[in-house]
């Protein structure tokens, strides 16, 4: 099933995204976590793509499963580090799975890269080329507090307009912990006459050495109600578990009571984490 038709129906959606093993030991744990997650029945699963492509057998092989679950996959993929060929023979070994969803990324700059030789600059340069293929419905990336590279929201914007003229229909966003800086980039969207479909990413945050990840990585804000938690319970982590959770479910709730129809859970291969979410909101999906 194409996800532009699962996010634009009018019942709300909750998706969950997996990420691949990096080694082949790990392999058999992800697809069991997959397969637990895809258990509670979500809109679809989406299953990122290692930096650089080296996991890309994984990405595949996590996405036939969930077809196999009888869950719709949205298998990510990135260009910065690929060219053309092996951008074609991954589509192709999408498109023969039975896959037809892709979130188009750029994927971060490795070191060394140089705009003036790189064949795929921005996730846009690749969203024209799967469009040009065929046969998939496309989403791209965007960030409510502007992506890290990025000058100005303007750019960011400009950036955006050009995935969707390039043929992205939906968007997935960064995760953000505060729902009123969603709504103001939406706004933001809506004034740039950008008007396709935004999945609201969220991150249930479980542990206090997580948090401090996430924001070394990115220029994500956290509100003051969340840094009270992470005083108060950071060391003991099933009380950490619990508050991250609630606190999740809550920002989930407001999203769809604000008209906000689809969210995607940034699960991590976490299933009890996934169920705990989706239990809590048993009749609002009901
Ligand atoms: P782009 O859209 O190319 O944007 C990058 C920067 O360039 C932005 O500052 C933008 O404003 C600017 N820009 C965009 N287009 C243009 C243009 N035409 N001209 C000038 N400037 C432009 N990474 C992975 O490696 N694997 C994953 O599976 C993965 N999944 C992700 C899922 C989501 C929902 C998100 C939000 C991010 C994900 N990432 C993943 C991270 C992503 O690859 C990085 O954030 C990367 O740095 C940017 O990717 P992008 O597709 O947003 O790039």
């Amino acid at each position: 099933m194409k996800i532009i038709d699962i996010i634009q129906s009018d019942k709300p959606s909750l998706s969950f995204e997996v990420f691949p093993p990096k080694t082949s030991d790990r392999f058999e744990s992800v697809l069991s976590a997959a397969a637990e997650i895809a258990r509670l029945a979500p809109s679809y699963m989406s299953v990122t793509y290692g930096a650089g492509g080296g996991t890309s057998d994984y990405t595949a092989a996590v996405c036939r499963s969930l077809l196999d679950c009888g869950i719709t996959p949205l298998a990510h993929l990135t260009c910065v580090s690929s060219d053309p060929s092996r951008i074609r023979r991954e589509l192709q070994r999408l498109r023969e799975m039975g896959v037809e969803n892709i979130l188009a990324l750029r994927g971060d700059l490795p070191e060394g890269f140089s705009p003036d030789t790189a064949r795929y600059r921005h996730a846009s340069d690749l969203i024209g080329e799967i469009a040009a293929f065929g046969g998939f419905c496309i989403g791209g990336a965007c960030y409510p507090e502007g992506h890290p590279d990025s000058l100005s929201g303007e750019e960011d914007l400009r950036g955006l307009a050009l995935k969707v003229e390039s043929g992205c229909e939906f968007l997935t966003t960064q995760m953000f912990f505060d729902n009123n800086i969603l709504y103001r980039f939406l706004y933001r969207l809506y004034r740039a006459g950008i008007t396709v479909p935004v999945v609201a990413g969220i991150m249930p945050v479980t542990g206090a050495g997580q948090i401090r990840r996430l924001c070394a990585i990115s220029s994500t804000a956290l509100p003051q109600r969340f840094l009270r938690i992470v005083d108060r319970y950071g060391d003991k982590p099933a009380a950490m578990k619990q508050a991250g959770i609630a606190f999740a479910t809550e920002q989930i709730i407001d999203l769809f009571a604000n008209g906000i129809n689809a969210v995607h859970v940034y699960s991590m291969n976490r299933p009890e984490v996934a169920e705990a979410i989706r239990r809590n909101l048993s009749e609002i999906l009901a």
